[in-house]
């Protein structure tokens, strides 16, 4: 019989890679999916990777605890995947309790449905290199201390250690999976490697001028999305739970991503650029690298996709979604202030 798996944030990025990924390995794949108005854009990251007809969504939000319990009864999961989350660092300044709620409380109430429910399930939480935020050690790894910068990062730090103590607590198989920094073209528009790549492809295609970025000199440890879904699969194949970090080892300025991306287009960057101190947070992470040598020793895992190819899949992938939009529609996105 086909193993179960149930994701929560399968709407998100990393939700429709590893949806992907397990229906590639013959499970049947289950996802918590929040109420929206914008019914049929929910599934538009599954439609982009196809396979949209082939997870089974259903109706539940990781604030609601009994709505999880009766999604748990009904899937009989043998992997649960948290991957839910509000994930954006700026708006977690804006809404520090929602922040909470989901990102933190979630994880409690996550763990309490299958406690509850199907305590043998094996549980993934979606972890974050944000945790280490004012970073304790020049290079991080699963004894780093954390020193969270941001009520994101504070709710991933609850989370973190929730996981941790029902593993401890009721011997729950809860795994952390520590993952630094992953992009695609499937990342969302907000963040700043898609904002400069979606950027770069309107330059491109004569549909703006300028890019506009707040603290250009902050480093990142970018992997690919896609690559790092394989190592959560990896986290719940092992006998004990425990806590990995993935990444790729190698950290990149945001001025310098912001290059590679312009030079895809054989474009100058510095005639597009500005800095915009609107865009500086108030506490900011300059500095992430991580050393994946557990998940390499332990998982077998490793980074597959190059920073540069990366962004080279990122900025095609937006000139080629941009070209096929009517004109009338390529207006950017206008997103919400946060003050
Ligand atoms: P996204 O922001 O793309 O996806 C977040 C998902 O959470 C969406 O499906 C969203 O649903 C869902 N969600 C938000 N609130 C709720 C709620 N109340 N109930 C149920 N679902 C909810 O994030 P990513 O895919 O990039 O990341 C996945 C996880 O990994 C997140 O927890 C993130 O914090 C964490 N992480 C990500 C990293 C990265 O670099 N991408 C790095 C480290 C950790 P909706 O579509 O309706 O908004
Ligand atoms: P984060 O690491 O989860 O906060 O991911 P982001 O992609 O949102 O931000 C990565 C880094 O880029 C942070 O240090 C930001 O301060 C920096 N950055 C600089 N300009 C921007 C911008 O315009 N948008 C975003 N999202 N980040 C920016």
């Amino acid at each position: 019989m086909a193993r179960r798996a149930l994701i929560t944030g399968v709407t998100g990025q990393d939700g429709a890679y590893l949806s992907r990924f397990l229906l590639s390995k013959g499970y049947e794949v289950h996802g918590v999916a929040r109420r929206s108005s914008h019914l049929g854009l929910i599934d538009h990251r599954l439609r982009w990777l196809g396979i949209d007809g082939q997870v089974t969504l259903r109706d539940a939000d990781v604030t609601d605890l009994g709505s999880l319990i009766r999604t748990v009864e009904a899937v009989r999961p043998d992997e649960f995947y948290n991957l839910a989350a509000q994930s954006f660092v700026p708006t977690s300044w804006a809404e520090p309790l929602l922040t909470a709620n989901v990102t933190a409380l979630g994880v409690t109430t996550a763990l309490e449905a299958l406690r509850i429910a199907r305590p043998d399930t094996r549980f993934y939480q979606a972890s974050s290199s944000e945790m280490f935020g004012l970073a304790q050690e020049p290079v991080q790894n699963e004894r780093t201390p954390f020193h969270p910068r941001s009520p994101y990062a504070v709710a991933k730090v609850f989370g973190h250690w929730t996981t941790v103590n029902y593993r401890e607590s009721f011997g729950m198989h809860a795994t952390s999976g520590i993952l630094f920094n992953h992009e695609s073209p499937l990342r969302g528009l907000e963040f700043v490697t898609r904002k400069v790549t979606d950027g770069v492809a309107r330059i491109k295609l004569g549909l703006a001028h300028e890019l506009r970025l707040g603290n250009v000199d902050a480093q990142r440890d970018w992997g690919h999305a896609d690559d790092y879904v394989k190592a959560m699969w990896l986290m719940l194949q092992q006998d004990q739970a425990d806590d990995y970090v993935i990444a790729t080892g190698q950290t990149t300025s945001v001025r310098e991503m912001c290059r590679a991306a312009f030079d895809r287009i054989g474009a100058d960057m510095d005639h597009h650029l500005v800095i915009d101190p609107a865009l500086y947070r108030p506490a900011e992470v300059e500095r992430l690298v991580g050393d994946p040598a557990k998940a390499r020793q332990v998982l077998g895992w490793q980074a597959e996709t190059s920073f540069a190819d990366l962004i080279a899949e990122m900025v095609d992938a937006d000139i080629e979604r941009l070209s096929a939009t009517p004109p009338a529609q390529r207006r950017p996105v206008r997103a919400p202030a946060l003050d």
